[in-house]
């Protein structure tokens, strides 16, 4: 089959034909309709800074696609079933992978980082991984499920305990975030704040139901300014990874309070006022990926007509065209939100 193989030297992808694995029990096999490109392949690909652990690696964690051949002792899916791919991977045997939360999991990896990934024709993996996916969503769309959505997802609905009417802040809007937003609408926010250095990501985020927007400029305190604005903020969640803005806008939080942390930095978090933490019952939580509930219930939400995720999807490309829309995502030309690959196209 034809996929998209990372060389780590030239750091790009390369097209290249590969032998396709067997079909173990348990497992299933597809025929990939559409992977998204996401903010992490720019860091693995491009920059190098996460090593893929088998070889030849093929990236891509947002897939979906169609049923083709069924391993042995499977029984959830049809062939020509459309189905989404969870973008974890997990033992399926421990305490937490068995109470559907695989994503605290002792042995939790990503696909296309631990395994094969989606830039490719086929992709081979266990059925637990596998979603079904409604004839009403299309592929593209079904694709991003997998962590563009599901992972601000599992951060505001179970990490960030979100309830209706209450004030939200989102810091970052790119992928993920403006997918914060969304989910933020949809399971009714009361008001919704949407924080970036970059203007074209806070139009994004107004059209994802975002009432203010704040364009953070250098040494801008957010917080302060997130206090002026909203009165009180119940949950917010940082996508950005910058960590002085937490500091700052723990002033900003109300009594019992939840601060996300989601997007990954290297700089330290200082907790500069403890009591009012304290007496405040502010909640300061992590949240990486999401667990077995979450693309189901955004299945239900998109039904519901909750979640619509038109303009999510910026182009769909031929996979020999995907180092083009990584850097084209890198350097947000066009200002898009996720591209996706479908090998199928050229
Ligand atoms: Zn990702
Ligand atoms: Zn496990």
């Amino acid at each position: 089959m034809k996929a998209a193989i990372l060389n780590s030297a030239t750091k790009s992808l390369q097209i290249e034909e590969v032998d396709v694995p067997p079909v173990l029990p348990n497992q299933i096999k597809i025929k990939v309709k559409a992977c998204g490109i996401c903010g992490s392949d720019i860091h693995f690909i491009l920059h190098g800074k996460m090593k893929a652990t088998y070889s030849p690696c093929i990236p891509g964690h947002e897939t979906s696609g169609e049923v083709v051949e069924l391993g042995e002792n499977t029984s959830r899916f049809s062939l020509g079933d459309r189905v989404v791919v969870s973008a974890g991977t997990s033992c399926g045997k421990c305490v937490h992978c068995l109470a559907n939360r695989d994503n605290l999991c002792e042995e939790i990896g990503v696909l296309g980082f631990n395994q094969r990934g989606g830039f490719a024709e086929y992709l081979i993996v266990e059925e637990r991984y596998l979603h079904k996916l409604p004839d009403d969503i299309p592929y593209a769309q079904g694709a991003i499920l997998a962590d563009a959505v599901s992972t601000p997802y599992h951060a505001i609905k179970y990490q960030g305990d979100l309830k209706p009417g209450e004030t939200v802040a989102i810091i970052g809007c790119g992928g993920l975030g403006i997918h914060a937003v969304a989910i933020a609408k949809a399971l009714g926010a009361g008001k919704i704040f949407a924080v970036d250095i970059d203007k074209g990501s806070l139009d994004n985020a107004v059209s994802y139901g975002a009432d203010e927007v704040i364009l953070l400029e250098k040494n801008m305190q957010v917080g302060k300014i997130l206090k002026e604005k909203s009165g009180g903020i119940d949950l917010l969640a940082d996508f950005s990874g910058f960590m002085p803005n937490i500091e700052n806008s723990i002033r900003s939080m109300n009594r019992g309070g939840r601060i996300v942390l989601v997007g990954i930095g290297r700089i330290k978090l200082e907790i500069p006022m403890p009591f009012f933490i304290i007496e405040r019952q502010i909640r300061i939580t992590g949240s990486y990926g999401s667990d077995r509930r979450a693309i189901p219930e955004l299945i239900q939400l998109y039904s519901e007509k909750k979640l619509d995720l038109t303009r999510s999807i910026s182009g769909i490309h031929k996979l020999e065209e995907a180092n083009e829309y990584l850097h084209a995502l890198e350097d947000k030309k066009g200002n898009p939100i996720r591209f996706i690959l479908n090998p199928e196209l050229g």
